[in-house]
């Protein structure tokens, strides 16, 4: 069988082995050089101990706080806010108590088996060095707000991920460059990768050298005819035909869903980072600043620092300031920062849905295309995942895990 991959992302770049794996035919259809593609500028976590969506009581809580900072961790730009509607009153729906533990139960089913559907990936291409088990921490300024998110720990717990709660001497000796922090849990079975950009480019490299075959072009339409799925690009091959399409464009999915019909709530959660030399922070692991809206990295390439969520579509150019201002507020953590030389800057977009759930499944009107898109804040921690579950779906095999949730057919 001959399967085309619209878009070779960490999600397509996954997919694109595991449909190899099964013995079928890759074609990638990918032009290349997307600004602000956020498989490469991401944090680098897999993160799959994290299970709350992003309409959580944890968003709710810090929301107002949020809102009134214009550089905080959470902004609308004016401008947007009519396109954004739509997206907002699905946000909404998905808040009411029932749906968040709905959303938490399906998140919980797919990053369950997140990092061994990667430890496979990883170990079968040979790229075991890419993985950072080193745990991650989420740490806090108050004890008090601490306190508060207890029920989110609890609730970890309860699905089985290991949290140790960490005394202050604990801390110390593991991230002793840390100041000002009341409150730290560790999750030591969660991990990170050594670049997420180095490790897309590996991907890359090995599905070509397994046999993929690479078409640089931008997919503008998919048309489904009898015998085969083709696909009109904007490059030097004007069409591709498969038997079947993954769509995983990213956020750029959208309008290909459109044209076949499903109107999907997708929009951007622009996001921004700096990047600093390598052991600037002097931080051993992965560090999820609460209540702050900002992670921190220490990948190979660099220590990261980054976060945001920043509602303002595709076209609007960068706000930096708001990259200074997470810089800033880290800096109250690790105050050696202030004294370091600017790092590196950079915004990407994260293709969110507003239950936080991505959406994995064939097409409402031809099971020959099916979607791989809308993974949010995880898209890393579940591409190796979402690639089996796709595996699965183009073979017409069951999949194991109730893909409902992750349906086109909830919209
Ligand atoms: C600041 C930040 C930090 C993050 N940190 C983490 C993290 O630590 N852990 C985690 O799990 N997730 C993280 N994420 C989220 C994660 O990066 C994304 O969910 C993930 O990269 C999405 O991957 P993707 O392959 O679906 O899409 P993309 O990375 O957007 O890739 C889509 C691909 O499709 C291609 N494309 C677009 N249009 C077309 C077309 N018409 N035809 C053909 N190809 C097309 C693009 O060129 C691109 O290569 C973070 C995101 C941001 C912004």
């Amino acid at each position: 069988m001959r399967v085309a991959i619209i878009g070779a992302g960490i999600v397509g770049l996954a997919t694109a082995h595991a449909i190899l794996d099964r013995g079928h035919d890759v074609v990638l259809v990918e032009p290349g050089g997307k600004q602000g593609r956020p498989t490469d500028g991401n944090a680098g976590w897999i993160a799959h101990t994290d299970i709350m969506p992003l309409a959580s009581p944890k968003a709710w809580r810090n929301l107002p706080r949020w809102l009134m900072d214009p550089l905080g961790p959470l902004t609308i730009r004016p401008g947007y806010l009519p396109h954004l509607t739509p997206w907002l009153a699905r946000f909404l729906l998905a808040s009411s108590p029932s749906r968040i533990k709905a959303s938490i139960g399906a998140i919980r089913s797919i990053n369950a088996e997140a990092l061994p559907a990667w430890k496979s990936l990883l170990s079968s291409l040979n790229l075991n060095d890419h993985l950072r088990e080193h745990g991650i921490l989420s740490v806090w300024r108050h004890e008090s707000a601490f306190r508060q998110s207890q029920d989110i720990v609890e609730h970890q717990r309860n699905f089985g991920i290991s949290a140790e709660v960490l005394n202050p001497a604990a801390l110390a000796k593991l991230e002793p460059a840390l100041r000002n922090v009341e409150a730290a849990v560790l999750y030591p079975e969660a991990c990170h990768v050594s670049d997420p950009a180095v490790l897309a480019a590996d991907l890359l490299r090995l599905a070509l050298e397994r046999g993929a075959v690479h078409v640089a072009a931008q997919a503008l339409r998919i048309e489904p005819r009898d015998h085969a799925i083709h696909i009109h690009t904007d490059g030097e091959t004007p069409e591709v035909a498969a038997d079947q399409v993954v769509v995983s464009a990213g956020i750029w999915s959208r309008s290909l869903a459109a044209q076949l019909g499903d109107r999907i709530p997708l929009d951007t959660e622009r996001g921004y980072n700096a990047t600093y030399p390598k052991g600037t922070f002097g931080i051993g692991r992965p560090i999820m600043f609460e209540g702050e809206g900002f992670v921190t990295s220490p990948l190979d390439t660099g220590d990261r620092v980054g976060g945001a969520v920043e509602f303002a579509g595709l076209d609007a150019p960068p706000n930096h300031g708001r990259t200074d201002a997470m810089v800033q507020r880290l800096s109250r953590f690790l105050p050696h920062l202030q004294s370091e030389t600017p790092a590196k800057r950079w915004m990407g977009f994260r293709p969110s849905i507003p239950d936080s759930l991505p959406v994995i499944g064939p097409a409402g009107k031809d099971r020959r295309v099916i979607y791989a898109f809308g993974h949010g804040h995880f898209g890393l921690t579940q591409a190796a995942i979402t690639s089996r579950l796709v595996a699965d779906l183009v073979e017409r095999k069951s999949v194991g895990i109730d893909l409902k949730p992750f349906a086109t057919q909830r919209f």
